[in-house]
């Protein structure tokens, strides 16, 4: 099996495997490669573009000379795309409104980005310096993570090149292989203003990209969680058993349901909150029982904060 340290295989099918970031790597979410049967298709590309090459090596490794020909990004969010130079040869494919996005954040993240190395050079070098003369294990664990945590982001800036899709498509796309067919499908405005999710009828599966976040607070700010609910109940209408998510543990048609709930909550939150009539402390609000143990839990107070702001 291919070994990274920015991403765990996960056989679903024959010829189908999720990458499932780790919590060190430069991957931040999760990718997917697919043999379609002549060729390749990778599903997202990882946060860095060290990532993105580990996941290029490993098409190659599971699957082979098969070419990859297609790479999909699911939506424009950088964890999903920055790993796209990898891929020379493939089509890059997404929505028009994802490259639009695409072209209209990415080289702005970028040119904030790099401005930065200075600091990050000398945040590394301080950081460095405490670990060689740190004895306590645990410590020094710790600061080894702060030092990795740095040295991915120095090399994603240093190495990035922003990599656009070059075919676009609206509402639904069907790719043919001689194994399988997936379509990909756009749920227009969920996770942001436009998100694809692909779907292989054969395998009953789909990669949900952050349409779906298992056991992960799911971000609200660029899109919009009233017309989320009902891209949801699209895809569960697809009665797909086996869903991988973009953040979190490969899941089934369970983590859906969970998305749904987390929203409703969060809207009846705001609701009874408003109800009250009092200025909200937002900071204040604990996240309920049934998120205590999800990941990113500094997303809940910025999704009540843009719940909030959405009613003024
Ligand atoms: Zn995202």
């Amino acid at each position: 099996m291919f070994h990274s340290r920015h991403f765990t295989p996960v056989p679903l099918a024959e010829g189908i495997y999720a990458l499932e970031a780790t919590e060190t790597g430069g991957a931040m979410s999760n990718a997917g490669i697919i043999d379609m049967g002549g060729f390749i298709l990778v599903f997202d590309t990882f946060n860095t573009p060290q990532a993105g090459k580990d996941l290029s090596e490993a098409a190659r490794q599971l699957f082979g000379e098969q070419p990859v020909k297609y790479v999909v990004n699911s939506h424009w969010h950088g964890d999903h795309v920055r790993g796209n130079q990898h891929f020379t040869g493939a089509v890059i494919v997404s929505t028009s409104r994802t490259r639009e996005m695409m072209l209209k954040t990415q080289p702005a993240w970028l040119a904030r980005m790099q401005p930065l190395l200075p600091q990050l050079a000398a945040d590394l070098s301080a950081v460095s310096d405490k670990l060689a003369a740190e004895t306590d294990t645990a410590v020094r664990t710790r600061l080894s993570g702060e030092r990795q945590v740095l040295l991915e982001i120095q090399e994603s800036i240093e190495t990035l090149t922003i990599t656009c899709p070059e075919l676009t498509y609206e509402s639904k796309l069907t790719i043919r292989g001689t194994k399988r067919s997936v379509e990909l499908l756009s749920l227009g405005q969920a996770h942001t203003v436009c998100d694809s999710v692909l779907y292989s009828p054969a395998d009953a599966l789909i990669f949900g990209g952050d349409v779906i976040a298992a056991y992960n607070h799911p971000l609200f700010q660029d899109g919009d969680p009233h017309s989320w609910l009902g891209a949801l109940d699209r895809l569960e209408a697809l009665g797909a058993r086996t869903v991988v998510p973009g953040h979190g543990p490969v899941s089934n048609a369970s983590c859906i349901g969970a998305m749904r709930q987390y929203i409703h909550d969060l809207l009846n939150l705001i609701g009874t909150l408003q109800a009250a009539g009092t200025d909200a402390d937002i900071a204040g609000i604990p996240v309920p029982d049934a998120y205590r143990d999800w990941k990113a839990a500094g997303v809940f107070t910025r999704n009540l904060e843009f719940l909030l702001q959405e009613q003024e």
